[in-house]
């Protein structure tokens, strides 16, 4: 169930976003929706997605996550009000080590692989990952897309 996968994920980084005064509103209109998936790669996803987005957000700002069943597939939005992307780095930000250059990446902390390896974990599972951004604009929308299955199918 990939509404119980993300509410764990949105559960591990409350604190962090609590610590940055940050609003955290998680959204989704049914309570069961099906992927087949590695659990815990799939948790893996949404925590790097999550804490990029608690990173690279100023303190009181906000992160939207919605989870929106489609047709034959399911749709993770991970929205922040950010500082965004500059549009000329946008086509390299899924390469492993890629940072957005400036003083900004430097000073944060990180390895530039947590995008990079949620991509491999989503094509993995026959899905899509795409993000949106206009640097000091409205921020970073992150869309996770993945098929989904009929019913729950518990392997471990
Ligand atoms: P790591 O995840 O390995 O700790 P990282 O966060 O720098 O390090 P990625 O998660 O791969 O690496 O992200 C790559 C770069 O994309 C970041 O350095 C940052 O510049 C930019 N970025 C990612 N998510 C956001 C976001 N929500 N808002 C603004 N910039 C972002
Ligand atoms: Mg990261």
């Amino acid at each position: 169930n990939i509404n119980d996968i993300v509410k764990s994920a949105v559960l591990k980084l409350e604190v962090s976003a609590k610590n940055k005064r940050q609003h955290f509103v998680h959204t989704s209109y049914d309570d069961e929706i099906y992927v087949f998936a590695d659990k815990d790669k799939m948790e893996q996803v949404l925590l790097n997605i999550l804490s990029n987005a608690i990173k690279y957000t100023a303190e009181e700002g906000k992160i939207e996550v919605q989870v929106q069943l489609k047709s034959s597939y399911v749709q993770i939005i991970i929205r922040d009000n950010g500082i965004g992307i500059p549009k000329e780095d946008l086509p390299r930000i899924f390469e492993r080590f890629y940072r957005v250059d400036k003083a900004r990446s430097r000073e944060m902390g990180g390895t530039g692989l947590g995008l990079s390896i949620a991509k491999q974990i989503i094509e993995a599972h026959k899905g899509a990952i795409e993000i949106f951004s206009e640097e000091k604009k409205q921020g970073t929308r992150v869309v996770i897309t993945l098929p989904t299955t009929n019913e729950g199918l518990a392997l471990n």
